[in-house]
């Protein structure tokens, strides 16, 4: 299908960018990779779209004492290579690389990803394990949202109409932190079946505080707290990591799809964590 008819304006700053989407009927595109397919299938019907790819107040990858302040624009190939990035969130560059193929990863944002919140997207289940915090404004100011309470929902988010995500906020990770991703997909570079993404803080050989999120088996990204709870005070070996598997179950519902029926869902979540666990354990040892 052929998307619908639109207006197009490009926004050179933020303040010009808040004033065209003050439009109820306007939407923002920025990579264009998710946006132009929901055109084309006609599941979104803007008037306007709004170009923000070239507002420089939302680029730039900056640390800021012990976080990385990450433009809304920084690309998932520029996550995959940003030496700040690489250093301190190294969660953030193992998952641009799961994202899609390279044409993809050149064009889309992590504001578009976190926007468009596909609840088998890598990078929103990357921000609530790092405990971020997405920076929102709009011609009526600012907002700071932690990324826990940022996805409400299937493809849908807490902004509001004619808001823009500005920026992501991450802590560095401490000395003693260890993240992974992890995820099952049909080909490479296909939307997960299952995946995980990681933090654990580890006090010698156990774990004292951890985050796991679950995606590509629930509406979003699911934090999965009876697991976690299983994890901590444990030292990082089988018995836990089996006992976190099987606690997962009271942590996702995941719906049928494509891939499977909810029972093959479960199984490959507890595959996936499973595998991430052990890659943990593994380098820990
Ligand atoms: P756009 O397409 O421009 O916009 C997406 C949505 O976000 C729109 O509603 C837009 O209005 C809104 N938006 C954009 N920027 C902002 C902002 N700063 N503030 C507020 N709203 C904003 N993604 C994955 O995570 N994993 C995959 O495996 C994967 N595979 C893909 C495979 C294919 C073939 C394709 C085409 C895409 C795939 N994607 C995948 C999606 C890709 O990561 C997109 O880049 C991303 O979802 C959207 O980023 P974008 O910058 O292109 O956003």
């Amino acid at each position: 299908m052929k998307a619908p008819p639109f207006a197009y304006a490009r926004a050179s700053t933020l303040s010009e960018a808040h004033a065209l989407l003050a439009d109820p009927d306007a939407k923002p595109i920025a990579g264009g990779q998710s946006l132009l397919a929901s055109l084309a299938f006609r599941l979104s019907q803007p008037t306007l779209l709004v170009d923000i790819g070239r507002i420089s107040e939302l680029s730039g990858v900056t640390l800021l004492g012990d976080h990385l302040r990450i433009g809304a624009l920084t690309t998932h190939a520029a996550l995959g290579r940003n030496d700040l990035i690489r250093r301190h969130v190294p969660l953030l560059a193992d998952a641009a690389s799961l994202i899609a193929h390279p044409a993809i990863r050149n064009r889309g944002t992590i504001g578009g990803s976190l926007a468009y919140a596909d609840p088998a997207a890598e990078l929103p289940a990357c921000v609530v394990a790092l405990d971020a915090t997405i920076i929102v404004g709009s011609a009526r100011g600012e907002r700071r949202i932690a990324a826990a309470d940022f996805f409400t929902g299937l493809l849908s988010t807490v902004l509001a109409d004619g808001e823009l995500i500005t920026a992501v906020e991450v802590p560095c990770r401490a000395a003693t932190d260890r993240m992974t991703i992890a995820e099952i997909a049909r080909r490479s570079g296909d939307y997960a079946m299952a995946g995980v993404a990681v933090k654990l803080a580890m006090n010698g050989p156990q774990v004292s505080a951890a985050r796991l999120v679950m995606f590509g088996v629930g509406e979003g990204p699911v934090l999965a707290v009876h697991a976690m709870a299983a994890l901590v005070g444990q030292p990082m070996e089988a018995s836990a990591i089996e006992t976190a598997q099987a606690a997962l179950d009271r942590d996702i519902d995941p719906p049928a799809d494509h891939h499977g029926g909810p029972d093959t869902k479960r199984h490959l979540a507890r595959v996936v964590l499973g595998r991430a666990l052990n890659k943990i354990a593994t380098e820990a040892a």
